[in-house]
């Protein structure tokens, strides 16, 4: 789905009837610095990791998760909104990790975000992105596999049902195995509720991610140059699926 139509299905429902310079203002939402790096947002809803999201995203999940039953699928969530004090907790731990092991201070942030974002960088601050398993599905033990969702993996019902029908529901797949993709590796358990993750990132674009690890005192900020901050923006924050764009 694009951005006008999110728009004109808003306004639809809302069953307003608005000036285009009215309507883009009403619209826009604003996000704060805070909200948009996972320091705070009235709009979130939970009590867990397990629950916490934004409000618009509980009850589109809640929807699909009615659909989804119905073909036999119980969708689990693993991972929903991340704080970003709990993000920094896990950046700083590995970063105390690899520098324990004598590894240089621009390597280690490299190996770090194999694997792991950085903190204010993540989209689990915005409680929109959701990582999702088979709860009806044998469990391996590594659950957050690729490997899992294709082929004879436990988790290809559910990944075949959600390329089929997740868009109708708002929820679209971030990180795709687009060839030519760059920034994280495919994850074919990580969606994204459009309506709201689309205008987040959108502002997101505005903010300074150098100087939020320097103000927050993350660890290794002074580690961050501005060429590896650039390549990580265009990268692993804005090389996602373009329908998210
Ligand atoms: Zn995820």
């Amino acid at each position: 789905m694009k951005r006008r139509q999110f728009i004109s299905t808003t306004i639809a429902a809302g069953g307003l009837v608005l000036s285009p310079s009215f309507r883009l203002f009403s619209l826009s939402q604003v996000y704060t610095r805070n909200q948009l790096i996972g320091k705070g947002n009235p709009d979130l809803r939970g009590e867990s990791y397990l629950t916490t999201m934004h409000k618009d995203t509980a009850i589109a999940l809640q929807k699909m998760r009615g659909a989804a039953s119905q073909e036999g699928i119980e969708l689990e969530i693993v991972s929903a909104y991340r704080s970003f004090q709990r993000q920094k907790e896990i950046f700083e731990r590995k970063y105390r990790d690899f520098r324990s092991k004598g590894i240089e201070p621009e390597k280690a942030i490299e190996k770090i975000i194999e694997y792991s974002t950085i903190p204010g960088t993540s989209r689990h601050h915005w409680g929109t992105d959701l990582d999702l398993i088979d709860g009806n599905a044998p469990r391996p033990k590594n659950v957050l596999q690729a490997a899992n969702f294709h082929g004879q993996g436990p988790f290809c019902k559910m990944k075949e049902w959600m390329n089929a029908h997740a868009k109708e529901f708002g929820f679209y797949e971030v990180y795709t195995d687009e060839p030519t993709r760059k920034g994280f590796k495919y994850e074919p358990w990580h969606f994204s509720y459009a309506p709201v993750s689309v205008p987040m990132l959108k502002e997101y674009a505005s903010l300074d991610v150098k100087a939020i690890l320097s103000e927050e005192k993350v660890l290794g900020n002074e580690y961050f140059s501005d060429a590896f901050i650039k390549k990580y923006r265009a990268e692993n924050i804005f090389d996602i699926n373009p329908l998210l764009k």
